[in-house]
């Protein structure tokens, strides 16, 4: 299953960080199928031992050396035996394409420079051996040679367990469902800034758990954006490139009124919805105004248990969502998407839930559509269960951080106070361009890996 490796993994590794604040991160969490435990207590002393077993538990601790290696010329494939005694099939074409010479890499750019139709799909080869310095030599037919390092090979082993470890490690796919018993990992916005352990366990957290409470940010703009700047750059809507969450008059969207929010994800009127979405609150209110989150891939994965059908509508039908206004510019969005979006393995990877922007046209056969109904009110029941839903305040400073991929989230109405407004300020980022920041944090931390 492959929660079980994180579950194992990630508990300690989120206790184990480096700032007090991020040391309580999850409180009792659980994962898919089982019951909600409490976790013990993160002491004190407890020393980090490199994060690594969160962000790169599959990555290899030691070099990987070459015993053997040969040409089984009727498969066309390169063997490699390791000194652990394991072997290794590589394909003679995927070995020519991947050549690492300067006539085939642009070093520079560590970009493949030989061109498709340049690449001989049924090549042979003339030699393989072991170099001294313990690498892979092919000699090819047409005099060309290409040197493989060890290691390099290594991770691109074609077996079922080396591409699941390498995908792992580049995708960070193994996430932590959880309940109203979560406890929102934290941790300090300065630190984050200066210091790239904090900011590597912050885009860590954000990617496993799905949500991340930074503290200690100044109460005014410009603060998403500074984080934003930490990882890339944010990503530009027709919100504008921050947008600020108050009680507008005519306003343009329901998140600038005073109003309830139901649980949603933002922007499924956009066919590709912004991934990472930061919000910091300035002001707060002076009654209400309660943020509530709720972990969809968890409430996908509890509905598709309780109820199949419900599941089979909402991963097949394709609803319309729709939001038009001003305010970057005049915009009048449309898009079709499934409420729960699975990949090609049934994975959940993307819920498309908002109540406000979901449209009044529905483009399924009109037999269909009372199913619809009653699979959504379904969904929607599940996020609705306060066992399922973490609430708490923000106040002045705080900086919520999480997946809008994956986490409804939502707000009590509120009063604001006699001498200011309710503000929050807010931005949205892409998971490529934090994925990114992590990789580079991951090996800057703890090395080129
Ligand atoms: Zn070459």
């Amino acid at each position: 299953m492959w929660m079980s490796t994180f579950s194992r993994l990630a508990l300690p590794a989120l206790q184990r960080s480096s700032s007090a604040t991020a040391c309580q991160a999850l409180r009792a969490c659980r994962r898919p199928g089982q019951a909600a435990s409490p976790l013990p207590s993160c002491p004190a002393s407890m020393q980090l031992r490199g994060q690594q077993t969160l962000g790169s538990a599959s990555l290899p601790l030691a070099r990987h050396s070459v015993r053997n290696v040969r040409a089984l010329d009727e498969k066309r494939m390169m063997e490699v035996e390791w000194e652990d005694g394991g072997h290794s099939l590589y394909p003679f074409t995927w070995l020519r394409d991947n050549c690492q010479c300067p006539l085939c890499t642009l070093g520079s750019a560590q970009a493949r420079s030989l061109l498709m139709s340049d690449l001989d799909i049924h090549t042979g080869v003339d030699v393989v051996e072991v170099t001294n310095d313990n690498k892979v030599s092919v000699a090819w037919p047409d005099q060309h040679t290409s040197v493989f390092d060890a290691e390099w090979l290594k991770k691109r082993c074609f077996s079922v367990a080396a591409r699941r470890a390498l995908k792992e490690e580049l995708f960070l796919n193994e996430q932590y469902y959880w309940d109203s018993k979560l406890r929102v990992p934290t941790a300090d916005y300065q630190e984050v800034l200066r210091d790239d352990k904090a900011a590597l366990d912050w885009l860590l957290a954000l990617r496993r758990v799905g949500v991340v409470h930074l503290k200690g940010a100044p109460a005014e703009q410009g603060v998403v954006a500074r984080l934003a700047e930490r990882i890339g750059y944010l990503r530009l809507t027709f919100y504008g490139h921050t947008w600020q969450v108050q009680d507008k008059r005519m306003a343009n969207n329901v998140a600038y009124t005073s109003g309830k929010l139901s649980p949603h994800t933002d922007y499924p009127a956009l066919h590709f919805a912004p991934g990472v979405q930061l919000l910091h609150c300035i002001s707060d209110a002076e009654e209400g105004g309660e943020s509530e989150m709720v972990d969809g891939f968890h409430m996908a994965e509890l509905l598709q248990r309780e109820d199949p059908e419900a599941f089979g509508t909402l991963t097949s039908a394709h609803v319309d969502f729709t939001d038009m206004g001003i305010d970057y510019c005049e915009f009048m969005l449309q898009a079709k998407k499934c409420i729960i979006e699975v990949d090609a393995d049934g994975r959940v990877v993307r819920i498309n839930y908002n109540n406000a922007t979901r449209d009044s046209v529905l483009d399924l056969p009109v037999h269909q559509v009372q199913p619809f109904y009653r699979a959504l009110r379904a969904f929607v029941d599940i996020i609705n269960r306060g066992e399922n839903m973490v609430t708490y305040k923000m106040i002045p400073g705080d900086v919520l951080t999480f997946d809008n991929w994956r986490l409804l989230h939502g707000r009590r109405s509120y009063r604001s106070r006699p001498d200011g407004s309710r503000h929050l300020e807010g931005a949205y980022l892409d998971w490529d361009e934090v994925m990114s920041r992590l990789r580079i944090l991951r090996s800057s931390v703890h090395g080129n890996i």
